[in-house]
């Protein structure tokens, strides 16, 4: 089966009621659910679905893949959103899909009698589900964000027993932004500080240690983890020495690989691979790449992300008359950033595609 073929959602139920009446079988070797289905004009089905573990990706491939990071939809509006979004893309066989994770925050709601009332809202709710409707529609492995800020360990607990149970092996830790109404993260009451007490939880699991520690022969989950890295310096750090080192504190814990923050000038990516190497980082770092599409991005990137846009970019960008020239200059920007990464052997390219799938499409269509 292609990775983008499609099932119709009913005949999943189906198939997924058939398979408890069945049973299955898993060949780990091969990686491939075989699904021998009685019934169904007597005939053999065979499902495969990859399973596969990021750093598995990587190892067995011998040229640059490539992966997407999305979005879940904001609340009220339906999954086909993401879906539109996807279908375009899979032409590119990703080998794997990252999905966001949105904390939730605290509004100030107005109430009638003029006084205000603290309500807590999730805009973008459903990282976990989405990654298993991803896998179940596309056929292809999914990465879910995991952050610190807005858990508990509790509930980081309860939603990696979740992942594990829909068959999710792959998780990206961090540590999460601080709150909208506050002035640095702040963790949970007993929730994790930094992503490296994250990934520590999740290291544990894997070796079967759960936060009830009287629980005999438990089940060790099978987590490929990811962190964050960054090019050109995490904006809270004293300097990229600092930050280095506590890169190195999250692949030394159990790390198997790093993404980075989106960078527009590859020399940050190439110096920054060259520094992780230099103090004895050995993992797999995957560059991040984002396309540039409006003029408002040469304000709003470099406010929100904290990095910095080439000059060369930022003066074509000033020239362009309005946002469908800006896209022009994005796409071969965005092109000729992923040329040389390939021609590097990168082990992934990664793209943020976040509503331009179709850029993301012509840049891929054009070197791939
Ligand atoms: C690829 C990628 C994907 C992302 N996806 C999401 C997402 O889905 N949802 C979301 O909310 N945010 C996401 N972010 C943003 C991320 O959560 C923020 O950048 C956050 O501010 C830092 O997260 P981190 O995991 O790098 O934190 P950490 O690794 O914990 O580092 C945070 C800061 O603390 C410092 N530090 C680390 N450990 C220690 C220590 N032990 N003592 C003192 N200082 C320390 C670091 O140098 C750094 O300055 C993503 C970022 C990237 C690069």
């Amino acid at each position: 089966m292609e990775p983008n073929d499609r099932r119709k959602p009913c005949f999943c139920m189906m198939q997924t009621a058939l398979l408890l009446l069945v049973g299955i079988s898993y060949n780990s070797v091969n990686r491939v659910l075989l699904c021998p289905i009685v019934g169904l004009n007597s005939q053999k089905i065979l499902y495969t679905h990859s399973e596969m573990k990021v750093i598995d990706h990587i190892s067995q491939s011998t040229k640059p893949l490539v992966s997407f990071e999305i979005l879940p939809p904001l609340k009220g509006k339906g999954i086909q959103s993401l879906y539109n979004h996807l279908d375009p893309l899979m032409e590119f066989k990703p080998s794997f899909i990252n999905v966001t994770y949105h904390r939730s925050e605290h509004v100030f709601k107005k109430k009638v009698d003029g006084t205000f009332e603290k309500v807590v809202v999730r805009k973008r709710p459903g990282t976990e589900s989405i990654c298993a409707a991803i896998m179940n529609k596309y056929n292809v492995d999914t990465v879910p964000h995991l952050i610190c800020g807005g858990f508990g360990i509790n509930e980081t607990e309860d939603a990696l027993i979740n992942l594990n149970y829909l068959g999710i092996d792959n998780v990206l830790v961090l540590r999460g932004d601080a709150a909208k109404n506050e002035a640095s993260f702040e963790p949970e009451p007993g929730g994790h500080k930094y992503a490296s007490d994250l990934l520590k939880q999740v290291v544990n699991l894997n070796s079967g240690i759960y936060l009830e520690e009287e629980l005999k022969n438990t089940t060790k989950t099978k987590f490929c983890i990811g962190v964050a890295g960054y090019p050109e310096k995490h904006f809270e750090a004293p300097n990229m020495d600092s930050d280095l080192q506590y890169l190195k504190q999250k692949v030394d814990a159990g790390a198997d690989y790093i993404v980075t923050q989106m960078f527009f000038n590859n020399q940050k990516y190439f110096d920054f691979v060259d520094a992780c190497r230099a103090i004895g980082i050995t993992v797999p770092i995957i560059p991040g790449l984002k396309p540039i599409y409006t003029k408002k991005q040469l304000t709003v990137l470099p406010k929100v992300f904290h990095i910095d846009l080439p000059t060369d970019l930022s003066n074509a960008i000033m020239k362009c008359k309005d946002d469908t020239e800006v896209e022009k200059v994005g796409t071969e920007w965005l092109l000729t950033q992923s040329k040389e990464l390939y021609k590097a052997n990168v082990p992934v390219l990664h793209y943020y595609t976040l509503g331009r799938p179709n850029m993301v499409c012509d840049v891929m269509k054009a070197f791939l």
